[in-house]
């Protein structure tokens, strides 16, 4: 490709909505172009990449069984109606009626319509297990859509869906598509860390995540110092350790404390650390509230007070609510006396001694608390979230925060989706059983804005070789001179004619324009034809992401970069086999 052909629009400014480097550069390199909000056109070079990506998943889907398919974007409501999603799925999906008044969605996800077809098409357990995927569009009317391809309302998706007989094939069938996953992520040159993480709305019973780690992420995780455990901090568990009782415990007293209503007010007004408070906020669910109770120090994890009591979702109650439950304003919940909702405390308040907590009462909280003896919630289960220097369970390390691009996530969803569309096969004994399913999605245009977000410096990307939109760019220093010209055509006739993908930039532009350009746009290798090199018969070879930089004869730089570009996919591919 000719630098003077390709539509590659570089920007100099940073575009004022980015925010992070991944969405700017992708902006400045002439990757993308936004059509609307969450709504983007892939240029010549972002497609490019995409295509790479593409290709590096269906070879490793492939490789294990994965046969592709497509699937309609434009799905009918019946089948949502089915599985009762219509109605969960809930804002984020698009809906639309046909001219005859039918309803329709654009799907968000496939599980519906890949298994109506497999209800269909596949009879028996002879014709399991069976890998169905796909790449394909998918749209999600996200509350907040940013970060550029990051999080966008139309975005592509690889969604792959097992078949299996029984759990245990469910298992091996996921563990196929785990360690799929972390062959993928290397090929791209991802740095990625699977974690688990909570099913949600999707339902099933084992989940991960796998998140490139980048400061931007919009996930948090941690990790153990010690062991392999990891996981979002959604999902994370952690060890409460017990403490030694105190050697007295303190009657009930009400304190009045005008306009102390947080822990950072009463650790000042009592001049006692956070540990020392339960901190009691008022949730609901439907119908149902909740009083969740927390450590003062310590953070209510919703996705998990939202499992304690049997429902999807959870939010913080409002106004009116927390003042029928506690008779008081927002500020001042506190266990003792509250008799109008459920109760239901993490382990570690159990621990709280001599406590401080709301008074149920405007402007006033209750100091010497002790849990059993002033109150007793109704459950005491997990429901905080963890947090770097919390224990982990193993009782040997400490969790390690990190953030993270959720870029795949694998599931076991068991028989949700076959037992409501009633896709079931027939056993050895003839028995009609439902299918046993897992999903599998690779977010395609995330895993781009995530690896431009992990490879890249001041200067621009720093694609890994496996996914850069051109292999090589030949800059001549001054494409008017003929002897740069020539050789600079040759070269790039050579390099294309070996199979290597290269951009000529044939540009009338001073060399600092085209530098800066290959710079921003990342290519991995820039071959400069300058006067000097040329005078003795030399090409000068830069490496974009090492800074490397050395003489080459005219005569081997052909073999040399063709060379050392197999070799350095072969060397991912290999280590990622082992
Ligand atoms: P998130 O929690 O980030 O909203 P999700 O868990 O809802 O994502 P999944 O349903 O697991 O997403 O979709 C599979 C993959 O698709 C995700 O791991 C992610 O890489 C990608 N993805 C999901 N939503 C978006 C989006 N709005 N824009 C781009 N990619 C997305
Ligand atoms: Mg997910």
């Amino acid at each position: 490709m000719r630098m003077s052909r390709l539509l590659a629009p570089t920007l100099r400014e940073v575009p004022a909505e980015a925010e992070i480097a991944s969405h700017q550069l992708m902006l400045r390199a002439g990757l993308i172009r936004k059509s609307a909000a969450g709504v983007y056109t892939y240029l010549p070079l972002g497609q490019r990449v995409l295509k790479k990506i593409m290709g590096i998943i269906r070879d490793e889907m492939n490789a294990v069984g994965g046969q592709e398919v497509l699937l309609p974007i434009l799905q009918p409501a019946e089948l949502w109606h089915e599985t009762g999603r219509w109605d969960d799925y809930g804002e984020e999906m698009f809906k639309l009626k046909d001219r005859n008044d039918r309803g329709f969605c654009l799907g968000p996800t496939h599980e519906e319509i890949t298994t109506a077809l497999v209800r269909n098409e596949v009879r028996s357990y002879r014709q399991l297990p069976l890998f169905l995927y796909q790449i394909q569009n998918k749209y999600r009317d996200e509350i907040r859509p940013r970060f550029g391809v990051m999080r966008g309302r139309e975005f592509i998706m690889k969604d792959l869906y097992s078949f299996d007989r029984d759990e245990e094939h469910l298992d091996q069938s996921y563990w196929i598509m785990y360690h799929a996953y972390e062959r993928i992520f290397s090929r791209c040159g991802l740095h990625t860390r699977p974690v688990e993480a909570d099913p949600g709305a999707i339902g099933g019973n084992m989940t991960h995540e796998f998140m490139a780690l980048a400061e931007a992420g919009e996930a948090e995780i941690v990790y153990c110092s010690h062991c392999d455990y990891a996981a979002n901090v959604e999902k994370a568990e952690c060890f409460t350790p017990s403490v030694e009782p105190a050697d007295r415990l303190e009657p009930l007293t009400s304190v009045s404390t005008p306009g102390a209503r947080t822990v950072d007010d009463l650790e000042r007004f009592f001049q006692r650390p956070a540990s020392d408070m339960i901190k009691t906020l008022i949730y609901r669910s439907g119908d149902i509230v909740v009083a969740a109770l927390v450590r003062g120090d310590h953070v209510v994890n919703p996705t998990k007070l939202a499992r304690a009591i049997g429902s999807l979702e959870v939010e913080l109650a409002d106004e009116q609510t927390i003042e029928k439950v506690t008779g008081a304003p927002r500020g001042f919940a506190g266990p003792v006396g509250l008799k109008h909702c459920r109760i239901i405390a993490d382990p570690a308040v159990m621990t709280v001694q001599n406590g401080i907590s709301g008074g149920n009462a405007a402007d006033v909280h209750i100091k010497g608390i002790n849990p059993g003896r002033d109150f007793t919630p109704e459950q005491v289960v997990d429901i905080r979230m963890a947090q770097p220097g919390d224990a982990c369970l193993c009782g040997e390390g400490i969790l390690q925060g990190a953030r993270g691009i959720e870029v795949g996530q694998v599931f076991k969803l068991g028989t949700k989706y076959s037992q409501a569309l009633g896709a079931t096969f027939a056993d050895e004994e003839g028995q009609e059983l439902p299918l046993i399913m897992g999903c599998y999605g690779i977010g395609v245009s995330r895993t781009m804005a995530a690896v431009v977000e992990q490879c890249h410096d001041d200067d621009g990307i720093c694609w890994p070789i496996s996914l850069a939109p051109y292999q090589v760019c030949i800059v001549p220093v001054n494409y008017r001179k003929n002897e740069q010209q020539a050789t600079a055509e040759r070269l790039y006739h050579d390099l294309c004619a070996a199979g290597v993908e290269v951009v000529l930039d044939d540009r009338d532009e001073r060399p600092g324009v085209k530098f800066k350009d290959a710079d921003l746009i990342g290519f991995p290798i820039r071959i400069t034809i300058g006067p000097r090199a040329l005078a003795n018969g030399q090409a000068e070879v830069r490496w974009r992401t090492t800074g490397e930089e050395y003489l080459i004869s005219l005569n081997e730089v052909v073999t040399h970069v063709q060379e050392r570009i197999t070799r350095s996919i072969e060397d991912v591919e290999l280590a990622c086999r082992h």
